[in-house]
């Protein structure tokens, strides 16, 4: 019967997100949080709203709420730029030809199926982080873990992905 359904067993392996905390870790960024979350439709909305009316915003939103993402803060004295250029530029199609190397150029699908988000600004990270984690206090954490992190007093939990100070 050739009809019949059969069954598979199917994993998502950790090499794809263990890759991607590879490449955080070996550029030098300290990790002060991690969360996983899926997102709905309206948060997706209200995260990138900034680009509410372009033409790709509805394909934007409905990958973004397609599954669990992971989010993190990341800290390294040129955090943005840097985040930001082992990402590589926004286009994958493009990317994956001029820099192979970055994420989106290895594991980008299209323009907007591209792996990965990184703020575009110190306010702009700000905002974003208080979205993820409103609880989290920058001026605190620049006063009580900031200096411990950059004297190297920490050491990295794989557990939560994150740095533990010691
Ligand atoms: P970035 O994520 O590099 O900061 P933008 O803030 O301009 O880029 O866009 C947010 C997200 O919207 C992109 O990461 C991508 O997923 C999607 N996007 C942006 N521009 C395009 C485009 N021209 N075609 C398809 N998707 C796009
Ligand atoms: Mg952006």
């Amino acid at each position: 019967m050739k009809n019949i359904l059969k069954i598979t067993l199917a994993i998502l392996k950790p090499d794809v997100v263990k890759e991607i905390r590879h490449r955080i870790l070996k550029a030098g960024f300290y990790v002060v949080q991690s969360r996983s979350v899926n997102l709905s439709h309206q948060q997706v909305e209200d995260f990138y709203s900034e680009h509410a009316g372009r033409f790709f915003h509805q394909r934007l939103v409905t990958f973004m709420k397609s599954g669990p993402i992971h989010v993190h803060i990341l800290a390294h004295p040129e955090a943005i730029q840097l985040w930001r250029q082992i990402m590589g530029p926004t286009k994958s199609f493009s990317t994956q030809f001029e820099f192979p190397d970055t994420i989106r150029g290895s594991y980008g699908l299209t323009d907007t199926r591209n792996c990965t988000h990184g703020s575009d600004s110190f306010s702009s990270a700000l905002r974003e982080i208080k979205y993820f984690f409103p609880n989290f206090s920058y001026e605190e954490w620049s006063e009580k873990h900031e200096p411990l992190l950059r004297k190297g007093e920490c050491i990295i939990d794989y557990s939560t992905f994150t740095h533990k100070i010691k």
